[in-house]
């Protein structure tokens, strides 16, 4: 049995090392066009930051390590093409320049995503970026060298993780963005606004309803941007408008593409093609709140969607979950979290929902250095089923209760269900009635 993953990242290595688990006997090979395997793409704008020392700090395993458990790994390899009738690949060696056929039982696309790049960021310019992966920081950090203006387009949530780390390395940064507000696409308007206080506070120029129209440049070096609001000097520009799913091998192979404009996958991460699977970012998968497809690339998706790929591939049975859309992360001193549905998102299904605002302190007011929480809770009236949260607090703190409330939901679970939490208590971590109990009283 040969099973051939093309993509060795978060979904394409928790698939390999399961197959290999599951099947001792079988040959695994994993093919990626980088030079670069098994690392977190999440902890680049750390090291662009200093948190962390070294882009090869992010690396879990090497092809080396993985060699050693007998997966083959092929580096610099990219697959060019697919004949599923035969199960063959067309794969070019970049390093050799040449192309060969390789052959396959299963076949396990793990492609990821590519970043958006408009027209206007299409440029021989240096110093202007996306951020996908390792390579990427690597340049963006030799631009960073004597640059003092950065310009990050696009307020999401890796826009708004760069905009922290290049504070954090005494830059001016500009944030652009074409909707009204940042962290528009993860909360509802009046928790963007909170994000957008304190990112402000931070010394980030935001600038919200503004369309880029070009690059300026001088020497072969980015030097501002246009746009129709004006000029904005920079330095260094990182585009960070959003991704889209690479399903071009999916497509030649024959295989079904969601409405998201991923690839269509069953519970088993199998394609509509036979012997053909995909999982991570490249694929969609199933909402569980609203049981409808989605496509929403993370990493612990990614993971998970690979495992269940590898049991398959090598024989077993498993099956993928769904997803909630949970998501974190860390802008300066915030820590912005989601799950479920937006009060937005679920109107724009026709829901009929409703969501209560509670803005509290995390734990006991006595006890030192309490911190402002904000939460909304968002359920559906009548029937009490709770829908999703968003949380806006300092540090880890919205953690904790962003997982309370994505454990509930994988349940179906009510606004009396969560009320009836016994969460713990003890005055440095929470008030005896939580905000999120708070949250769910008021709610219900
Ligand atoms: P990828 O990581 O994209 O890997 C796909 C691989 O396939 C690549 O190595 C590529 O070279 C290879 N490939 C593609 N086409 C071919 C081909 N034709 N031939 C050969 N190889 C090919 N997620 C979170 O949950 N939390 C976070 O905090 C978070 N932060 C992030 C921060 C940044 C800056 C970025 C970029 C992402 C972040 N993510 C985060 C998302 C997370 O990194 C992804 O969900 C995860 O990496 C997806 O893994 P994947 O294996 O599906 O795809």
């Amino acid at each position: 049995m040969r099973l051939v993953i093309v993509g060795g990242v978060a979904a394409g290595m928790s698939a390999a090392s399961r197959a290999r688990r599951f099947d001792p006997a079988a040959q695994i090979v994993v093919f990626d066009r980088g030079e670069w395997i098994s690392y977190g793409a999440c902890g680049l704008p750390y090291v662009l930051g200093g948190d962390v020392e070294d882009f090869g700090d992010l690396v879990a395993r090497t092809p080396e390590q993985m060699r050693a458990r007998g997966i083959g790994v092929r580096l610099r390899h990219e697959v060019t093409g697919i004949d599923a009738a035969a199960r063959t690949l067309t794969v070019l060696d970049r390093d050799a320049g040449r192309t060969v056929t390789e052959p396959y039982d299963r076949l396990l696309l793990a492609t990821g995503v590519s970043p958006v790049r408009p027209d206007w960021a299409t440029t021989d310019l240096s110093g202007v970026h996306v951020l996908k992966d390792i390579p990427d920081g690597q340049a963006i950090q030799a631009s960073l060298d004597g640059a003092r203006r950065a310009c990050i387009v696009g307020g999401g949530y890796i826009g708004l993780e760069l905009a922290e780390n290049f504070r954090a390395r005494g830059l001016s940064v500009v944030m652009l963005e074409k909707g009204p507000d940042i962290a528009g696409r993860v909360l509802d308007p009046p928790y963007q606004q909170r994000v957008r206080t304190v990112v402000e506070e931070h010394g980030v120029d935001v600038r919200c309803g503004v369309t880029v129209t070009g690059l300026t440049g001088k020497g072969g070096r980015v030097t501002g941007v246009q746009t129709d609001a004006g000029l904005v000097r920079a330095d260094v520009v990182v585009v960070s408008v959003g991704v889209r799913p690479n399903t071009a091998l999916a497509r030649a192979a024959g295989a079904r593409i969601g409405k998201t404009g991923a690839v269509a996958v069953d519970a088993r991460q199998l394609t509509s093609v036979d012997g053909v699977y995909a999982a991570g970012d490249n694929a969609e998968a199933t909402h569980r709140v609203t049981r409808r497809r989605v496509h929403i690339p993370l990493g612990l998706t990614a993971n998970r969607m690979g495992r269940v790929a590898g049991v398959n591939m090598a024989g077993g049975h498993a099956t993928f979950p769904g997803i909630l859309g949970t998501a974190i992360f860390k802008t300066f001193t915030l820590g912005v979290a989601r799950t479920g549905l937006t009060q937005t998102e679920a109107d724009a299904l026709g829901l009929h929902a409703h969501s209560v605002d509670v803005s509290s302190t995390d734990h006991a007011g006595y006890y030192a250095d309490a911190k402002p929480i904000h939460v909304r809770l968002t359920a559906e009236r009548g029937s009490g089923r709770l829908l999703g949260t968003q949380i806006v607090a300092h540090g880890h703190l919205s953690a904790k209760r962003v997982d309370v409330v994505a454990a509930l939901l994988q349940q179906r679970a009510t606004v009396q269900d969560l009320f009836d939490c016994d969460l713990a208590y003890a005055p440095p971590f929470s008030s005896v009635w939580d905000v999120l109990l708070v949250a769910a009283d008021r709610l219900h």
